[in-house]
């Protein structure tokens, strides 16, 4: 039996490889990854710079994890649609395997495989603890809310034991050796600047951010993780993204390490991360809409000058500023100021939350269709088991929370490194001589506040109000 296991992006590991480990139990064994354009091509890569940098050393540990256990994986370029059903051709392989992809053009795509292929195309589940779609209400509806989501995946998901690496793997056959294949592309190469801030990809390096975790932080995770100045969370996100790391392995480690409440915090996170998948699943057009019909043709401002402030950091408000310098700089932000941030340019700035749902994708490393959406539509207030669209984060007093001694916006915001703890969330409200001391001149080296906080809030309510015809 001669298998062709393709590896796409969200699967870069050998261990707990479903689909490797099968194959290569059957016999012969071909490992496959499509350079495909609609991610690869310069001008695709550079809509994703940090996760293309995160991508292509996975793909290089990738590769040197299968020579280790005696396989190869063959890089070919072209479009997968295309390539996948040649090669299969080409190499007379008895199946070939994968995992599944919930985004609908990952669905689509797998679709006209399928199609094009003459033999069995199988694919596994891997991206999720649950598979999409087996979590439902008692009348067989998808979920619309979280907890009871939640509560429904305790009963019936039932999460296997991870599959170890494999030891040895089969060696590839002679014919696939001749196959034409290309090196993991480099980011210069691709025209895209490396940079050093961004995580570096990869199984060993995923397993080491795993171990850190579990060791230390994980265990005040329920207290920690809220905090945006402590290195109190996995940072794994980019790892469960590209799948260095599988989320059963994370759940199984968690299950193994944590108590208590740190426990139950930390995986009813990756239950959120379930929910948002499993989300998508089911409503694909939610990548283009929103879950709340009645938020469609919400009166969103066309304001060039604030989203500029926002992208760039110079809004006047340190955590937002913080927030969209962390993004920028290295390809991550804290959960909870992605929240303060989303707020922030959905609600005081009454900007479309679409615009920032495609920043964040562009730039955040661990950039995914369903977590991505799922956070700013719950963010403004329209997505499943959303906020109250009446909620509107206060800037300063989430800073002075979650910040208490501005470390965070100090590490980001270097203008106010030195604005004590007291004034760092709300530069403009502080005394001449204090803004003195610190060497900030407001409206020079860091911006007043570019809306107020009061008004901005009451002109998004009334907005809301008027357009959702509630009181
Ligand atoms: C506006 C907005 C946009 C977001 N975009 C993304 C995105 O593109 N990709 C992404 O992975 N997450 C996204 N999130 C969710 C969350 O912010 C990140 O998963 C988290 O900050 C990653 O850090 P961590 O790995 O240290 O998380 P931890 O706190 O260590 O959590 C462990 C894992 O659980 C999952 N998780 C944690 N919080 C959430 C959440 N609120 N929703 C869904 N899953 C969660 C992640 O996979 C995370 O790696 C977004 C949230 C918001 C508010």
């Amino acid at each position: 039996m001669r298998t062709l296991v393709w590896f796409r992006g969200k699967d870069l590991r050998v261990a707990d490889h479903a689909p490797l480990t099968e194959a290569a139990a059957g016999g012969e064994l071909i490992c496959v990854f499509v350079l495909d354009p609609f991610f690869f091509a310069s001008d695709r890569a550079a809509e994703l710079p940090h996760r293309m940098q995160f991508l292509l050393s996975s793909l290089a540990s990738l590769e040197k994890n299968l020579a280790h256990a005696g396989s190869k994986l063959l890089i070919v370029p072209g479009r997968s649609v295309e390539v996948i059903p040649a090669l299969a051709e080409q190499l007379r392989v008895d199946r070939v395997f994968a995992h599944r992809w919930v985004e609908p053009f990952g669905r689509e795509r797998d679709r006209r495989v399928a199609q094009a292929l003459r033999v069995p195309f199988v694919l596994y589940e891997g991206e999720t603890l649950a598979a999409p779609g087996s979590i439902r209400t008692g009348a067989q509806q998808a979920f619309s809310v979280f907890s009871p989501f939640a509560r429904a995946f305790a009963k019936v998901a039932q999460i296997g034991a991870p599959i170890a690496a494999p030891k040895r793997l089969p060696p590839p056959p002679a014919d696939a050796l001749a196959t034409a294949t290309v090196a993991v592309p480099t980011c210069a190469q691709l025209g895209l600047p490396d940079n050093p801030r961004v995580q570096s990809g990869g199984e060993r390096q995923a397993r080491e951010r795993l171990d850190a975790f579990m060791a230390a932080a994980g265990r005040r995770y329920h207290d920690a993780r809220d905090r945006m100045d402590v290195a109190g969370t996995s940072r794994l996100s980019a790892d469960l993204k590209f799948g260095t790391l599988s989320v059963r392995t994370v759940w199984a480690r968690a299950q193994a390490t944590l108590t208590g409440d740190a426990l139950r915090v930390f995986c009813n996170e990756l239950i959120w991360r379930e929910f948002a998948h499993h989300t998508l699943f089911d409503r694909p057009e939610l990548l283009t809409r929103t879950f709340r019909a009645d938020f469609a043709g919400f009166p969103y401002r066309h304001d060039a000058e604030g989203w500029s402030a926002w992208t760039q950091g110079r809004t006047g408000y340190p955590v937002v500023d913080a927030s969209a310098r962390q993004l920028l700089g290295c390809g991550f932000v804290h959960n909870r100021a992605r929240m303060i941030s989303a707020s922030f340019l959905t609600k005081h700035l009454l900007i479309d939350f679409r615009l920032g749902e495609a920043h964040y994708l562009k730039w955040l490393t661990d950039g995914d269709w369903a977590q991505n959406v799922a956070g700013w539509q719950w963010s403004a207030g329209c997505g499943c088991d959303a906020q109250p669209y009446f909620r509107v984060f206060n800037p300063r007093l989430q800073g002075e929370r979650f910040d208490p001694e501005g470390d965070y916006v100090r590490a980001w915001v270097p203008e106010l490194a030195k604005m004590p703890a007291k004034y760092i969330h709300c530069p403009a409200e502080a005394p001449p001589d204090v803004l003195r001391s610190a060497g900030v001149v407001l409206g020079e080296s860091y911006p007043r506040p570019i809306v107020a906080h009061e008004a901005a809030r009451a002109r998004f309510l009334a907005a809301a109000k008027a357009h959702l015809g509630r009181p």
